[in-house]
């Protein structure tokens, strides 16, 4: 981030986007825009754009985007400072000689140095271990029999050679006494690699396990996972939280595997380490893991910038399942498009390549269903059995596996593909649509608070006046400071498609900072954020406020539409139960609110 009046903030103010990603893209001039292949995933017709004048640049296709920072830092794969450095360099700005750093900031830096440095020789260490020859060095022989287990497992020495597979001995200190000559035991027991017993004596942690190192995106180790050789429990044991390491922004193989998603333009998503080695041997080297929990937000993030395609493969055993519909939630919140690869019950993507081979594997792959139809196929078994009709005394059935489709259609970010999995899931499941559509409505209603809008029946004219709102916040220094006040106050973007868009904007222009849409961006989730660059990306013209009043009113206009069409609903409710003081209530309060709608409209 380019604090206000910082050097980062210098630079960013002097570089021009244009002239910087034209050293890696070819630009044309396109309208206010300029236009070029997308570097970021693969195309024939150009959907990369880059905006001079609010010094962004939007892929179109695969959403990434952000300032020249954010280029750079994914171009050249470097960290933010990195990426600062090279901006100022290509402007030919002076960098000036770094504030030196606090006591505590150098000590954590050293610290952190030595982490990854133990880790370095703990990952040689471990493999050393497993490359043992017969007893005599170390002692033990113990490499030996964890190689022929490994090789049962059908890794190859090749595979274990490119993953760093190791072995942690059973003995209980042989890693401590190894990097005791080297590092003190403070630092020792800050990586995690040892732990301290109860008479204060130190001891490692990972003993007579299968050690998979686990490595950050620019493929440093900076942890491990354990795979028991025997009954011990835990069966996986991994690193804990460090200050190198957090689990929850890390993906397993990521490293090896973000190239190839990239030209893929998708990433196979599986459970733990053996399924990740095991299907990038098969072929598929876009794969990646969350290591020992279940994804995360943040996960779910880096992924995503490097390809918004996902094909899920978990054990289909129960927690997998569990795990699939965790992970297929949150991947349908931040904007994926998801597949689901469903293996033969009892088999996880490891077992099921040792049986049926490579081939059959990819194929899968290839095959794999979008998530709907995997939903749906759950929900009809959950039904009873494929039979849904009425004549198989279906109804409550049927009601059934509607209730368990819905939240999934409900979380579906995009208006029209919503509206069309409805159909296809209402023909599927033989329900009558408007039935299923009003189901949704309601489920959606259930979800929040305020008033839900009735995307279906908007009429365009709303979303333009929602657009103009947004430009206008970004440019229009006359209006922004009022027109954020008026939205605050009166709150007629709620339950808009661009809600946290308009939020996010007014939360800037109030707090008085300089409106940068790329700093707004970075507080906003994957799909507003793809939502507001495609706003910025758009043609706008000065605003004059009559025009800000106008866009206003038609929001409130159609707030007031849409609490018209929930108390209709209210009172078809209430008369069906013939709750006639209820109709009554409703009805006046309608009639009031039909008043404040002409009201407005005069
Ligand atoms: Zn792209």
């Amino acid at each position: 981030m380019a604090e206000a009046g910082s050097f980062a903030d210098r630079v960013k103010s002097q570089a021009d986007i244009v002239r910087i990603v034209g050293d890696y893209v070819r630009l044309k001039k396109a309208g206010q825009n300029f236009m070029g292949l997308c570097p970021f995933h693969s195309e024939k017709t150009p959907s990369f754009a880059v905006h001079p004048v609010r010094q962004i640049f939007h892929c179109f296709g695969c959403g990434v985007g952000g300032d020249v920072f954010n280029f750079v830092m994914d171009m050249e794969k470097c960290a933010f400072p990195e990426a600062v450095r090279i901006v100022a360099e290509k402007c030919g700005i002076p960098i000036p000689r770094q504030r030196p750093p606090s006591a505590e900031q150098e000590q954590a830096t050293r610290q952190k140095a030595a982490l990854m440095e133990m880790h370095r020789l703990a990952a040689e260490f471990f493999q050393e271990n497993l490359n043992a020859p017969e007893p005599g060095h170390g002692g033990t022989g113990e490499g030996a029999v964890v190689r022929a287990y490994l090789e049962d497992r059908g890794l190859a020495a090749a595979t274990i050679q490119e993953f760093g597979i190791g072995y942690a001995p059973a003995g209980g200190d042989a890693l401590l006494r190894a990097l005791r000559a080297k590092f003190a035991d403070n630092l020792l027991e800050a990586s995690g690699l040892v732990i301290r017993d109860e008479a204060g004596r130190l001891y490692d942690r990972f003993r007579r396990r299968v050690i998979f190192p686990i490595a950050n995106e620019s493929g440093k180790v900076i942890a491990f996972g354990g795979r028991a050789m025997g009954d011990e429990m835990p069966k996986y044991l991994n690193s804990p939280e460090t200050p190198i390491y957090s689990k929850s922004r890390v993906l397993y193989n990521l490293h090896r595997a973000k190239n190839a998603i990239r030209q893929s333009d998708f990433a196979v998503l599986v459970e733990g380490y053996m399924d990740t080695i095991a299907v990038a041997t098969a072929g598929v080297a876009n794969v990646v893991a969350s290591c020992g929990t279940s994804l995360t937000e943040t996960q779910a993030k880096m992924l995503y910038r490097f390809s918004r395609h996902a094909v899920v493969s978990f054990d289909p055993d129960s927690a997998g399942v569990a795990a699939t519909e965790r992970s297929l939630s949150l991947l349908l919140e931040q904007g994926f498009d998801v597949r689901v690869l469903v293996l033969p019950s009892g088999q996880d993507p490891d077992l099921f390549i040792r049986k049926q081979g490579a081939e059959a594997y990819r194929q899968k792959v290839a095959q794999a269903p979008p998530y709907l139809d995997y939903v749906v196929g759950r929900a009809r078994s959950a039904a009873g059995g494929s039979g849904l009709s009425a004549a198989s005394g279906g109804a409550e059935r049927k009601l059934a596996a509607l209730n368990f489709v819905l939240p999934y259609i409900a979380r579906i970010p995009d208006r029209i593909l919503r509206s069309e999995w409805a159909s296809r899931v209402a023909h599927e499941l033989q329900i009558d649509e408007p039935i299923l559509r009003q189901e949704l409505r309601k489920s959606a209603a259930d979800r929040r608070t305020n008033i839900q809008p009735r995307k279906e029946f908007l009429p365009g004219g709303v979303k333009l006046a929602e657009r103009r709102l947004v430009h206008i916040l970004i440019e229009s220094e006359e209006h922004r400071g009022q027109l954020a006040e008026e939205l605050a106050k009166r709150g007629v973007h709620r339950g808009t498609e661009t809600e946290a868009v308009l939020e996010g904007l007014i939360g800037a222009v109030r707090a008085g900072k300089s409106l940068d849409p790329t700093a707004v961006a970075e507080t906003l989730p994957e799909v507003d954020r793809r939502r507001l660059f495609e706003i910025v990306f758009e043609p706008s013209a000065p605003a004059t406020w009559p025009e800000v009043a106008s866009c206003l009113e038609a929001l409130e206009h159609r707030q007031a539409e849409l609490e018209l069409g929930e108390m209709q609903r209210q009172i078809e409710e209430a008369s069906r139960r013939k709750d006639s003081v209820r109709v009554r209530e409703l009805l006046e309060r309608k009639q009031q609110l039909r008043k404040r709608l002409t009201a407005a409209a005069e």
